[in-house]
């Protein structure tokens, strides 16, 4: 017999999923929500022209394709902490951080994973928000940690539960890591306020968790990098030393060139090349060193300053459409008269929204409307265009009567 006759059959990825039976449909009307890429006012890719240019001058210089080391560009690896921090950090100033460039936000969260289950000294405890990315789960257990949960979402608001939060958190026994989304949840749409940040942040210290922050989505939420770092920023202020995963897939939209950055903020710069050693030794192993292409589009964007401007009036543009389609879906189902209220709509930010909408809504939607989302009622806000969010807004209004 076969070596693999004993193979299950595994389940097929939920989200990729929703995009084969949309792929099957034949309705010219049919909507994709599914998707986790941005899409233009057309439903189509969208490459950055900032991104074409900085292709192109690196297109001029025919680089040679060397091998990177192993922990990524240095140059890439200090603009991209940069890019998180801010310009002014002591901590960076000091050089008190251990940066490597990961394979995209997943590979950077798979090696600081990796690093917690061989060095963290508490207990290799994650606990993630509830609902989470549905990849943090196994993205954890795969790197050996034990994957817990705190309350995050309520339901009966479509907002943040956030004396939930508060509650559950501080029942996390000491010392345990706590995952945070910087900005823009996924799949929830739904951030804490500053203030809410800052009571947070403060309660996380009188626990004495470390905080993991996943930050995939800086600039993309509000249309400014700044404002999309303030979680980040405000920890650094209050002294937490965190661990944090970036991702360039969605603010550069760079998807299939994985490009992002695993970072610790240590207490000094000889505690960070200590870490940083540790982290390339568990890399090496793995993948040897990460893919450069993307890397340079990043490092010649973020080191050219008019290309830079020009990226930040790129990421603004997208983040300003997803905000403009949303109150159009707002718009809309007010407009058709639907008795409930959908200001969680334009109350959540970023790529995804949590709609409300129970799993048979979410199915009616897909069968009766050619409109294809996920069970949880989660849509894609970058799937919505001004051409399609009447007949979207027509669907949810019909399955939520
Ligand atoms: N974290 C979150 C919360 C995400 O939504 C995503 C993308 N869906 C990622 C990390 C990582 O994506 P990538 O590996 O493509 O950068």
């Amino acid at each position: 017999s076969s070596w693999w006759s004993g193979v299950q059959m595994g389940p097929p990825d939920a989200i990729l999923g929703v995009t084969e039976a949309f792929k099957k449909d034949t309705n010219p009307k049919k909507i994709n929500l599914g998707v986790g890429a941005y899409r233009d006012d057309n439903g189509k890719p969208y490459v950055l022209p900032s991104v074409q240019k900085a292709e192109e001058i690196m297109a001029k210089k025919a680089l040679d394709k060397e091998y990177a080391p192993i922990s990524g560009p240095s140059d890439f690896c200090k603009l991209s902490i940069q890019l998180a921090l801010g310009d002014d950090c002591e901590e960076l100033k000091a050089g008190a951080n251990a940066t490597v460039q990961g394979i995209s936000g997943t590979g950077s969260l798979r090696v600081g994973c990796a690093f917690l289950a061989s060095f963290f000294p508490g207990p290799k405890d994650l606990y993630l928000p509830s609902p989470s990315w549905g990849n943090h789960t196994p993205i954890g257990k795969h790197a050996g940690l034990n994957v817990k949960s705190y309350k995050y979402y309520d339901p009966k608001t479509c907002g943040l539960d956030f004396q939930g939060a508060l509650d559950d958190i501080a029942k996390i026994p000491e010392r345990s890591v706590i995952l945070l989304h910087a900005c823009a949840h996924n799949p929830t749409g739904v951030d804490p306020t500053p203030e809410q940040w800052q009571e947070l942040s403060a309660l996380i210290k009188k626990k004495n968790l470390f905080p993991f922050f996943d930050m995939a989505y800086q600039g993309f939420a509000s249309g400014s990098v700044d404002r999309d770092a303030f979680a980040v920023r405000q920890f650094i202020k209050d002294g937490h030393q965190i661990a944090l995963a970036q991702s360039y897939a969605k603010n550069m939209g760079l998807y299939g060139e994985r490009a992002g950055a695993f970072s610790l903020i240590t207490s000094s710069k000889e505690e960070a090349d200590r870490t940083l050693s540790q982290l390339k030794i568990l890399i090496r192993p793995m993948y040897s060193n990460p893919p450069i292409h993307g890397a340079r589009v990043v490092t010649t964007i973020l080191s050219t300053p008019e290309l830079r401007a020009e990226w930040l009036r790129d990421v603004k543009q997208m983040a300003d459409r997803i905000i403009s389609v949303r109150s159009s879906l707002r718009n809309n189902l007010e407009k058709l008269g639907s008795k409930k209220n959908w200001q969680h709509i334009t109350d959540q930010i970023g790529m995804f929204c949590f709609t409300g909408m129970n799993a048979e809504q979410s199915t009616r939607l897909s069968t009766d409307f050619s409109i294809y989302l996920t069970k949880d009622g989660r849509i894609s806000m970058a799937g919505v265009t001004s051409k399609n969010v009447e007949y979207l807004a027509h669907g949810i209004h019909e399955v939520t009567k």
